[in-house]
Parts: structure tokens; sequence; C-alpha cells
């Protein structure tokens, strides 16, 4: 502790783990924030893209979306002449995910310089963190053996997918749905759909991942089909669990199941696909993903086709015959290993979700802590996802409670 101030000696105010499309997008929306000593510790050579500078598809939301918080004032103030970045957070339809990533760079850029030399730690994962209460700091270990001190630290770590227990007989056949869909993959899935000699491949799953990975495995077969005529070439099998969240059962359903000024109003035209009937929520599948299952749906997609299978394993023989199974069940938060005064409370491989309340302060045991964060790590919980105002005020809140949190005692106090 120092004692004038009576707070911790620590090397910064606010430790940002993962420097990706959260942190970048919720610091450009609090400016103001960036008067504390704010650091962030990215494993990648850059701060702003993440995961989004991976993929070789189109975003599911509209460009504008991504970009809703952005507040141009400050260091950002620059920035409304980019038209790299504007363009993208103008775009009222959806976006090439590559146009993202170099506008979260262009953003990310500027969140660099604002926050200086000693802001950023890049190429720096992050093994642990380790909270302690009495103490009101919170460590911060790197894989290099260092370790940083701060006076709070928000998780913004992202998400990944894990191989799913129902594939595991499979899964040496097996991708998951990020590796089919991202740019570096794409001459090595050819070579293995060229190499399938007309077995078939397996997507499991129908969200977006997985029409996504069936929309890269159509076009590449498209393009194995001109460049090597007459070869055997796979079919396209999608493996969906139940028509569940992506839909209601009726018009009348989605109208009834409404929640009053929290959900986008049902809307007959928008909402009902035209070819098949399909009554769809507020959630999951828009744009070409959606167009993609309608047709999908209606039998009129060519070499493709849906099979219901309420668990994978009713669909085993597909599955055995596979030449490859693409795995697209979903997404998982991922933090490196969390500690609470001494207590590995989170494990980087626990299956527990990271929750948080409205303010993003984690849940541990079911309590706000006050020294821990979580900015969106976790995928919309299935519950929630036909609210709209689900995490709409989450920045606000988060920028708030980081702003009293980070104020020296003094004007704490005043
Ligand atoms: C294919 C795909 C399409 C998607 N499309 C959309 C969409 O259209 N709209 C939408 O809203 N969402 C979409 N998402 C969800 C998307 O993942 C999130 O909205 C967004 O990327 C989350 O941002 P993030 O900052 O949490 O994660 P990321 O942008 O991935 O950032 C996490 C960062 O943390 C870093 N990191 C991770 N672990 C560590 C560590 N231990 N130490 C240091 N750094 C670390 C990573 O390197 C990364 O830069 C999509 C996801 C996928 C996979």
């Amino acid at each position: 502790m120092d004692p004038r101030s009576a707070q911790p000696v620590v090397d910064s105010d606010i430790a940002f783990v993962g420097g990706g499309f959260r942190t970048t997008t919720f610091l450009s929306s609090a400016p103001a924030l960036l008067r504390h000593r704010v650091r962030v510790y990215e494993r990648g050579p850059g701060v702003g893209p993440g995961g989004f500078a991976r993929y070789g598809i189109t975003t599911t939301s509209i460009g504008s979306r991504f970009f809703k918080h952005l507040d141009l004032n400050g260091p950002f103030a620059p920035l409304a002449h980019s038209p790299e970045l504007m363009e993208v957070a103008r775009a009222e339809q959806p976006v090439a995910m590559r146009r993202l990533a170099a506008a979260l760079s262009t953003l990310g850029r500027t969140l660099q310089n604002a926050l200086g030399a000693d802001g950023t730690r890049l190429e720096s994962t992050v093994v642990a963190v380790r909270a302690d209460s009495a103490g009101h700091r919170v460590d911060v270990q790197l894989d290099d053996g260092r370790t940083e001190s701060a006076r709070h630290a928000v998780l913004a770590t992202g998400r990944t997918e894990r191989p799913h227990p129902e594939l595991a007989s499979w899964r040496a056949n097996m991708l998951l749905s990020g590796s089919v869909i991202a740019t570096a993959r794409r001459s090595e899935i050819k070579d293995r759909l060229l190499g399938a000699q007309g077995r078939p491949v397996v997507v499991a799953g129908s969200s977006h991942s997985a029409m996504s990975a069936l929309q890269i495995l159509l076009d590449l077969v498209t393009e194995l089909r001109a460049e090597h005529p007459g070869a055997p070439l796979p079919s396209v099998h999608v493996v969906r669990r139940g028509p569940a969240r992506l839909m209601h059962d009726s018009a009348d359903l989605a109208r009834r199941d409404q929640v009053p000024g929290r959900e986008r109003p049902f809307d007959a035209v928008r909402d009902v696909c035209p070819a098949t009937g399909i009554v769809y929520r507020d959630s999951g599948l828009r744009h070409q993903s959606r167009a993609l299952y309608c047709a999908l749906w209606a039998g009129e997609l060519p070499g493709a086709a849906l099979v219901d299978a309420a668990v994978l394993a009713d669909a085993s023989d597909l599955f055995d015959e596979a030449a490859l199974v693409v795995q697209a069940l979903g997404y998982h938060g991922q933090a490196p290993d969390l500690y609470v005064d001494g207590v590995l409370v989170r494990p980087g491989d626990s299956p527990d979700r990271l929750l948080a309340d409205d303010d993003g302060a984690l849940l541990v045991s079911g309590a706000a802590h006050p020294l821990l964060s979580v900015l969106r790590v976790e995928p919309t919980p299935l519950d929630r996802r036909d609210n709209t105002a689900y995490a709409s005020d989450l920045y606000q809140r988060l920028a708030g409670r980081l702003d009293r949190l980070a104020a020296p005692v003094a004007e704490v106090n005043a």
C-alpha cells in the first residue's frame, strides 16, 4: 500500500485481459476512462480485430452494430475521417469480415496510441489472474513468467469452440467450424474435400457457424468441380438437433410469446421464410445464413441435405461414413485460470460459464466480485437470445463502475 494515498502500489489501474473486439469497442465507447492508467494484455500482435481477423465470411450483424457505442471524442475524434472505419460503422448491411477486421485494426491502433507505450502488452498471453481482496489488487501472470499488478481486471478473452462429447467417436475425422471458415485453412480444406473420394461431409449444427461452414464447403466443391471434371466430390449433410430456438412453431405462437418492449416485434413479412414458412425468432440466423438455411430446409440446395437427429448418435451411420465431420455446436467463453484469495475459482478449462452482473462484475459463487469484471465473454444465454435489450447498456454501466473504482481515493471521498 502507498501510505499517502491508502491505495495499493500497482502497475495499472485497470487491466484488460484480451485486446479484441470487446476491449477495443468498449474503451472507444468511454474515452473518459483513458484518464486512468489502463493496460491491455493481448496475445496477438495488435489490438482491435481479435478473432474476426481469421475468418473469410460475412458477418451476421450489420456493420453499424459493431460500432454502435463508438464515441468519436478525445483521441477517437480523428477517426470520423477514416473511410475504412466509418464505411463499416455506417453499413446497414452485413459486411465482409476482413473489412470489419480492418476497421477494428484502425480503431485498435488509435486506442494503442491513446494508451501510450506502456498501455499495451502485445504478444503477451495471460495464464492466470489472481485477485487479492485484502490487498485490493489483482495480479496478472503472463506465460513468460512475468507478473504485473492492477487495481481491477476486466476479462475480455473471447470465445472458443471445444470438442463436443457427442462427437467423441468421430474426432479423428473432425474439424471445428472455425477451422473450416478460417481463411488460412482454405486450401487444406479443399484438399480434404478432393481426398474424400465422394464420401459425404457432415456438418453437426445449424447455427450461423454451421451455415458459414456449409457455404464455404459448397463454394469449394464448386471450385473443385471446375478444376477436376469428373472427380467424385462429397455432398454435405447438415445434422440439426431440433428446430429449437431458431424459430417459433407458428406465427400465432410468435405473436403470443413476444415479450412486450423487450423483443423486436414479430413481423409477418420479415420473420416468415417465403419458401418454407419457417417462423424465425429475433435470434440465430439472419441475412445470408438465414437464406441458406431456408434453401437447405426446402431441399433446394444442390449437393446439400438437412438431417434431423434429436441426439447426434441418431445419425451415427452418416457420421461413420463421413470423410469429414465439421463441429458447429457453439462457442464457450475462454479465460485464464482465475484465483480469488489464493483459491482457484475457475480453471481455464472449466465447463462453467463466466457469469456476470448486468454491470459486468464477475459473479464468484453468485456474488459480484469487486476486483474482477467480464466483458461479454460468453455467448448470449439461450433463454435471453430473443431479448434485444440483453446487455444493451452493459458498456455504459461497466464504464461507470470502472470509473468509480479507478478514481483516486481523494476523488471518491470528495
Ligand atoms: C465465425 C464467427 C462469426 C461471428 N459473427 C458475429 C457477428 O456477426 N456479430 C456479432 O456480434 N458477433 C459475432 N461473432 C461473435 C464474436 O466472437 C464476438 O462478437 C466478438 O468477436 C467477441 O469479441 P471479443 O473481444 O469477446 O473476442 P475477440 O475479438 O476474439 O477478442 C479476444 C481477444 O483476447 C485475446 N486473448 C484470448 N485469450 C488471451 C489470453 N489468455 N491472454 C491474452 N490475450 C488473450 C485474443 O487474442 C483476442 O484478440 C462471431 C463469431 C465467430 C466465431
